[in-house]
């Protein structure tokens, strides 16, 4: 069973997640946002050992926190991104651009993939290849505990934003029909930015593509 701890991190509030097989004390990091040192004082505190590092994209504010996790960990961690990211990874993840800097830590050597599965101690993980929001975006399922980490794929009430580079409206809307929708509605969504919703309730509600969303737009 899959431990889950939150974190809100930097200067766009962005959720990363620190998760082990407590069983194992093997732990990994989706989205290491901000303040690393953070993020590996908890997973030490509560002996675990950050093995892997999971990118659901590369934007700035989900790997800012990189650089400080591996400079504390010997063995580093493995790092895994979707190759379509790759681009915009040795671009800072667009730091820059934003006026920010950021260690961007290891070069991501695991090329992430729609149906990959990931394994972490006993748990196991699969990933979803999700293009919209950035060319390489991917969530990650883990049916075992009823979650999936969505990244900036979708949030409570909301939809990751199209109009940065690599941005495409259609493929997101396509990605959260074909890659969210399809999961059991129960299904737990812990986004990139704000609170936690339901497959079932962004299916029902969701202004964007929800059922009474304006198909026309
Ligand atoms: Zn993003
Ligand atoms: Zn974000």
């Amino acid at each position: 069973m899959l431990e889950i701890v939150p974190f809100v991190l930097g200067p766009v509030q962005t959720n990363a997640y620190l998760i082990a097989d407590a069983s194992t004390g093997e732990a990994a990091v989706i989205d290491p946002a901000w303040d690393g040192a953070v993020i590996l004082n908890e997973a030490k505190r509560r002996g675990w050992r950050i093995a892997h590092l999971w990118y659901t994209h590369a934007h700035f504010d989900h790997i800012g926190g990189a650089g400080a996790i591996a400079d504390g960990l010997n063995p580093l961690p493995m790092v895994a991104l979707h190759p379509a990211d790759h681009a915009l990874w040795r671009l800072e993840g667009g730091a820059p651009a934003f006026g920010f800097k950021i260690d961007p830590g290891p070069e991501p050597t695991i090329d992430l993939h729609d149906g990959q599965k990931l394994h972490l101690g006993g748990a196991e993980l699969e990933v979803r290849f999700t293009p919209g929001h950035t060319p390489g975006h991917c969530i990650i399922y883990a049916p075992g505990s009823g979650v999936c980490f969505c990244g900036d794929l979708i949030f409570l009430a909301g939809v990751g934003r199209t109009d940065l580079p690599g941005g495409n409206w259609e493929q997101l809307r396509q990605s959260i029909r074909t890659r969210v929708f399809t999961l059991p509605e129960s299904t737990r969504l812990l986004s990139g930015h704000g609170p936690e919703t339901t497959v079932g309730r962004e299916k029902k509600s969701n202004p964007f593509v929800g059922e009474d969303a304006d198909p026309f737009e």
